[in-house]
């Protein structure tokens, strides 16, 4: 077992505390793309670029389609071993608190329940006029959309947060009241380019207290990580648990 890999199986046997803050790579294992990279392109669309209001309000259509596919996708998906080890260490470490920025719901799947779905769930809608949210497992026909509400007849939208949109100040007030009593943070599949998600780790290290990280690639924490992995999650947490 590679050094750094051992270090963290044993902070994990003593932990007393944790938060976990995943990103799009955790499920990458699982056949979810990223959004970064080749990973990312749509029918030659950027998906950077459609995960925002402006481009809903300009065609909620085409943004619909594109959420349609990553349903598609993610409903055949199901949650690998790096989820499952996350679940697993809910149940090892008393004070956990795991922060995702995934909108896939695999961590539910996987059966986390001390979870802060940071930029909200894919399989929810949000109705833009009454504000009804509904949580549904589907892909919509062709003809339904973009879907309306069907209380109201408004247009539905993703219940997700999109770029250059604030975090509910509620999700928020959940996390960062969370810090205090965790002793560590450990960051897994996560470039760090999106805030405020990307501030956690460096508010732990700028607290002392511990960081550590799962990534195929270098992040702008590495240098200062206390223990940083260069691995795939599903890889590395088999090793781990
Ligand atoms: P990102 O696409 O910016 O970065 C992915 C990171 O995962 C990279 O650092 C990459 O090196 C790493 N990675 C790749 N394969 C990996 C593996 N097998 N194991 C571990 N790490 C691996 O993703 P992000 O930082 O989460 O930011 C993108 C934003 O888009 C977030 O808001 C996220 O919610 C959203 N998003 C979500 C999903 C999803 O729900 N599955 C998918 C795409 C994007
Ligand atoms: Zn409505």
């Amino acid at each position: 077992m590679k050094q750094e890999i051992k270090k963290l199986r044993e902070f994990i046997l003593n932990a007393k505390s944790l938060m976990v803050l995943t990103g799009a790579g955790i499920s990458k294992d699982s056949g979810v793309p990223t959004f970064r990279g080749e990973d990312g392109l749509w029918r030659n669309y950027d998906a950077t670029k459609l995960a925002t209001p402006y481009a809903f309000r300009e065609n909620p259509k085409l943004v619909w389609e594109w959420y349609n596919w990553r349903r598609s996708i993610i409903l055949k998906a199901a949650p690998n071993y790096a989820h499952f080890a996350i679940k697993k260490l809910e149940d090892m470490i008393e004070d956990f608190l795991l922060v995702t920025q995934n909108v896939d719901n695999l961590h539910r799947d996987a059966g986390s329940k001390k979870l802060v779905e940071m930029h909200g769930n894919i399989f929810e809608t949000l109705c833009t006029g009454c504000g009804h949210v509904k949580f549904e497992k589907k892909v919509f026909r062709e003809d339904e959309l973009p879907p309306r509400c069907g209380r109201c007849n408004s247009l539905l939208r993703p219940n997700v947060v999109w770029f250059t949109e604030p975090i509910p100040s509620e999700v928020l007030k959940i996390i960062f009241e969370s810090i205090d009593s965790k002793e560590a943070i450990l960051v897994v599949g996560t470039s760090l380019f999106v805030y405020p998600a990307a501030l956690l780790p460096f508010i732990f290290k700028e607290r002392n207290k511990k960081v550590f990280e799962i990534n195929p690639e270098e992040t702008d924490i590495s240098c200062f990580a206390d223990i940083s992995i260069r691995g795939k999650a599903k890889e590395v947490f088999e090793e781990i648990i």
